[in-house]
Parts: C-alpha cells; structure tokens; sequence
C-alpha cells in the first residue's frame, strides 16, 4: 500500500541525509566499529546541514518546526545504512524535548546552538546497576547545598556515554519521598567529580559508545535543573518516554524492512537444487507472512507519528507500537539470517550485523514486559 506520511520537503530532506551518510559516515563504520565510538567531527557534519534539533526555536539555531517525520526520515536513513553507531535518535528524538520544552532562557541560550550545530552532544542518565525497569528504585542521589546539588551514584549502560558533553541525570533530590522526590540535572562535561568508566562491550552496535557514568560528590549548580522545581523528574520522564519508543519503533520497522529487501533480492540470486531458493514453497511462504506482518506494522507506526505531531500520541499507544515492532524486527531479521543460509552468520553480509544490532531493541527504552504491563494496566481489572 501506498505510504502517504511525507510531504515534498521531507523526501528532499531524507535525499541529503542519504548522501551525507553515503559521503561520510558508510565508508568509516566499519572501523568505527573497531574502535568502538565514532569521532564527533561527524556530529559537527550533521549539525551543518541541519540534522539536529528542528524543534529548536530559531533565536537559538534551530529550525523551530515540531513535526516528526523529519525525525523519521533520520532514523530510517541512518539504520538502512546500517550505520547504527551513530547515536543521533537519542540527541533528537529522546534529548530535544527535554532540552527545549524544560529549560529556561539562560539554559537555552547556553545549550541549544550547541545541541543543534553538534558541539554539545546528549545523553540521558536513568538506569543504574541496580535499577533499570524499576526506575523507581534508583539510588543516585542529588542533595541541594545552597545553590547547588551535590550529586553522588552511579549510572550505566548510558547511550553516547563517552562522547557525551551534557547528560540529564535523573536523581533523588528527596530520597525519602519516593518518585515524587527525583529529578532531572543537567551534569556537564568536566564538572569535578563527574567521571566516565567503560566504554562496554556490547552483543552488537559496536560504533555505539555505550558507557557507565560516576558521579562523587559533584556539585551541580541549581541553575542546571530542568524544570522549576524539585520533584518534578518522575512526570517528565513520563511524559518523555513515549516518544522515546516511537523513536526505537521507527528503527525496528526501517531494519525489519531493509533486511527483507536484501533477503528476497538474495533469494533471486542463491540457487540450490538447481532454482533459485525463493522458488521454493517454504521460501515464499515465510517471506510472504514476514512481509505482511511489517506492512501492517509500517501503518501503524505511521498513524503513531501523526498522532505524536498532534500531541495525542498515548503511553499505551507508544509502548504497544515499541513492543510489537522490536519483537517483529528480532523475528524477521531471524528469519533473513536463516534464508541465507551459512551466509547469514557472516558479518561481511549486512543481515548478520543486522541481527546482531537489533537484540538490544526489546530491552532498551523499557522492555518488552514493562511495554505489556503498561498496556496492561489501561484495562483498569
Ligand atoms: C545498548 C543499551 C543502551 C542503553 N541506553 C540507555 C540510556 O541511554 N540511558 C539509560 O538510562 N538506560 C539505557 N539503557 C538501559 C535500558 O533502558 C535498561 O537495560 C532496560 O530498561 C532494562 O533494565 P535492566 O537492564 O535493569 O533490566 P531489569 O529491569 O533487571 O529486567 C530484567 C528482566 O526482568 C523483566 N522485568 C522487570 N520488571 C518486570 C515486571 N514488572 N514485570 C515483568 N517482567 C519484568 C524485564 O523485562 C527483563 O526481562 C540501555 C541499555 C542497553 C543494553
């Protein structure tokens, strides 16, 4: 079916996304890959032709446009090009809204032209070892002296961990008062005792630096709170998240997609048996399920993106598309790898670094199970 989500001026955009990822990022991936990060000279690329922040209003350097197909057009391009170190979605999709909707004018005027022209670049801090789904239970700690907070704890598992300059670190600035004592401070680079620990080594994203972060004793000022007050932190993540899993939504349909696209063109071409292998009855058959499947997610995903560009996007909306679509992305890609046969185990072909990329997708951005549970609880038993 016809997919009528872009206008003009989205599909002139995804063209020069598609050469700046053609020029400058699919040639290195796959040394970044070996070294684990990508530079941030590449950040400072995209910034240049306007990949970053376009709801950023324009006095700051943004394009000041709330609409997020471009968003959209970002992902897929980037994760058809197989380039998924790049940890551009989390600055975009996850990061802009926190960072232009929370923050006063002194913030803005001090974060955003960074945050768009990628000289400042994001990260959010929430999981820590001993806390991922039950936020709640996070230890990290923000105690306010005067006109600063001094935070202590330890985060991990951070996107953009290494390369990051400004991480909003969710904290309890009220220990005792349980989620209505957390809250959001923006910890900068080279503040004294903010420091990074591993860049861990991951099943697949390997150019993605993911890391762990330490914090002792740093004082933070006030100044670098998001929001007006304490306490607020718990209901702004809330009310952050489902565009977070729109956001790893749109990445799990654009993979599952690409990876059928190199699997039916492979099934032209590999013989066995003297035919081609998708004249066989089981080939087809797969095939056609696996494409049925991610057409029907294709226009779910799309009405989800209309809905959050008119702000009636839902928690359950969000985590029904981030469930459905991860867990269709792991099957689908699963599926390619078996259809090519010794081929797919293979790095040097694109459907086993897809494979291996795409595990992580029903974990992060809250699991699988937290997704149903949140579905779950809007039946009101
Ligand atoms: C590559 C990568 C990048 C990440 N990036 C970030 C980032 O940038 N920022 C950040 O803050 N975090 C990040 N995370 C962390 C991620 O969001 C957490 O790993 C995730 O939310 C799960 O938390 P956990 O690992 O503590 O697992 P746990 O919460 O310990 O869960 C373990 C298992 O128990 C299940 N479970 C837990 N609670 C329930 C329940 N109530 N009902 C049923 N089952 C349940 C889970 O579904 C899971 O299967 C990242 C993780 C990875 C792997």
């Amino acid at each position: 079916m016809r997919r009528d989500l872009f206008d003009e001026e989205h599909l002139l955009f995804r063209e020069t996304v598609s050469e700046f990822l053609a020029r400058e990022v699919i040639p290195r991936h796959g040394q970044w890959e070996k070294d684990g990060i990508v530079p941030r000279e590449v950040w400072k690329k995209a910034g240049e032709l306007g990949m970053f922040g376009f709801s950023v209003p324009q006095e700051y350097g943004g394009a000041g446009i709330t609409d997020f197909r471009y968003n959209t057009v970002i992902v897929e391009e980037i994760i058809r090009a197989g380039a998924t170190g790049l940890g551009f979605g989390l600055h975009n999709d996850i990061m802009a809204p926190y960072l232009v909707d929370l923050t006063d004018d002194e913030q803005k005027r001090r974060w955003l032209p960074g945050f768009v022209s990628g000289e400042l670049i994001t990260a959010i801090a929430m999981t820590e070892p001993g806390a991922g789904s039950d936020l709640q239970g996070i230890r990290t700690t923000a105690i306010r002296e005067g006109d600063h907070y001094v935070v202590n704890g330890q985060k991990t598992f951070i996107t953009n961990g290494i390369n990051s300059d400004l991480v909003v670190v969710v904290a309890k600035t009220d220990p005792a008062a349980g989620a209505r004592g957390t809250t959001l401070l923006v910890v900068e680079r080279g503040m004294t005792g903010f420091t990074r620990g591993r860049n861990l080594e991951k099943v697949g994203m390997h150019a993605q630096d993911t890391a762990e972060l330490f914090f002792e004793n740093v004082r933070v000022p006030v100044a670098n709170r998001l929001g007006d007050e304490d306490g607020q932190g718990f209901i702004q993540l809330m009310n952050n998240l489902p565009q977070e899993r729109l956001s790893i939504a749109v990445a799990a349909v654009a993979a599952a997609e690409a990876a059928l696209e190199t699997t039916i063109e492979y099934c032209r071409v590999r013989k066995a048996f003297g035919k081609s292998i998708g004249r066989f009855q089981n080939t087809r058959f797969l095939l056609a399920e696996l494409s049925t499947e991610v057409e029907i997610a294709r226009h779910y995903l799309d009405k989800c993106v209309l809905a959050l560009n008119a702000g009636e996007l839902t928690a359950v909306d969000a985590a029904k598309a981030k469930w459905w679509t991860t867990e269709l992305q792991n099957k689908v890609i699963d599926r390619c790898v078996q259809l090519h046969g010794g081929y797919g185990y293979m790095l040097e072909y694109p459907v086993a670094k897809a494979w291996l990329d795409s595990r992580v997708q029903t974990i992060y951005g809250g699991t699988t199970e937290i997704m149903k549970e949140i579905i779950g609880r809007s039946f009101d038993f």
